[in-house]
């Protein structure tokens, strides 16, 4: 029978506080919980093991907020979805991540669910994750002992696992900002709302339009079982302009590296055929053919 014993809570308003308690001697026993949509599915013992005591981080201010830092875009971990699609900072500097935010649940998910979660939560799936990988983001984790940043290359090890120790929060999410970069999106789902990805993919680059490509990124999310980027397609998109015979080129390349997961939301064979056409639509859209 799963276990609904209720976990014990503490609920800081201070960073320092909520620090404090993850420096104890037995740290691992806590878990964070921000907007708790993920943690409240894990909290009956139905899937995985439920948490014994939990850091309710809602009330910590020290994680929230948007701000432009020099030329980089911070995002507070407490970030709702819903904070992403109304930010006025958002739309004007990296309105991707309002895309990204509004494919997410619906708008009671997108009410609670924050950033911070989807990233610490680790799912292949985390639909921000392709995006925060393609943008070469940051995680800024805070402990009693000081911060430290970590490469969202170097951030999900393997499955569902992340770089943060147990004594750590996530601060902030990190994003680099480039007056050249282009970024698109494109998830598919079963529906348009309340759909966990069945493929799921961010690309990037930067260059003038009308200009060769350089500096792509293309990542992927829901193939495998970590969010992936897709290095030999990388290779055919670098130093090429965005015309069809470069998209059919990629999308080749993509269906030469790709190995996708058979799982109960789709098949490899689904996986492999939308995501090399997901790729050319995202080509197609900024060369105008
Ligand atoms: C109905 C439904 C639909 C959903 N649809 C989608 C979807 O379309 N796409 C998608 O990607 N996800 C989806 N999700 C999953 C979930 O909503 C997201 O992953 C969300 O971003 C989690 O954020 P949260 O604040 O609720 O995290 P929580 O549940 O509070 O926490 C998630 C994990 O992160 C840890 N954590 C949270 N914040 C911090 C922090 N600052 N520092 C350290 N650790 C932290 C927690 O300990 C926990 O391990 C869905 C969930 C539900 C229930």
């Amino acid at each position: 029978m799963p276990n609904a014993v209720e976990p014990r809570t503490e609920s800081p308003i201070h960073l320092a506080d909520a620090l404090a308690l993850l420096a104890e001697p037995d740290a691992g026993a806590w878990r964070p919980i921000a907007g708790g949509t993920d943690v409240m599915v894990q909290i009956t013992g139905e899937i995985g093991e439920p948490p014994e005591r939990l850091v309710d981080l809602w009330g910590l201010d020290e994680l929230r907020g948007i701000e432009v830092d020099g030329d980089v875009l911070s995002i507070g971990a407490l970030t709702t979805y819903t904070e992403l699609r109304r930010s006025p900072i958002v739309a004007e500097m990296l309105p991707v991540l309002g895309e990204v935010a509004a494919t997410i649940g619906a708008a009671q998910i997108q009410n609670r669910g924050t950033i911070g979660g989807n990233v610490i939560n680790a799912s292949p799936a985390g639909d921000t994750l392709p995006v925060l990988l393609a943008l070469d983001a940051e995680m800024l984790l805070v402990s009693a002992s000081g911060e430290r940043t970590v490469a969202a290359s170097e951030f999900w090890p393997a499955y569902r696992q992340t770089a943060r120790r147990h004594d750590e929060l996530l601060r902030a999410v990190r994003i680099p900002l480039a007056s050249d970069r282009q970024v698109r999106f494109r998830k598919v789902g079963t529906r348009r709302a309340q759909a966990i990805s069945k493929v799921v993919m961010a690309l990037a680059w930067r260059g003038a339009n009308g200009q060769p490509w350089h500096d792509v990124r293309l990542a992927l999310g829901s193939m495998a079982a970590t969010t992936v980027r897709a290095a030999a397609t990388e290779g055919v998109l670098n130093v090429a302009l965005p015309t069809r015979e470069t998209a059919d080129a990629a999308a080749a390349a993509l269906a030469g590296e790709l190995h996708p997961i058979d799982d109960v939301r789709s098949t490899a064979d689904y996986r492999l055929a939308v995501a090399g056409r997901i790729l050319h639509r995202l080509i197609r859209d900024d060369g105008g053919w």
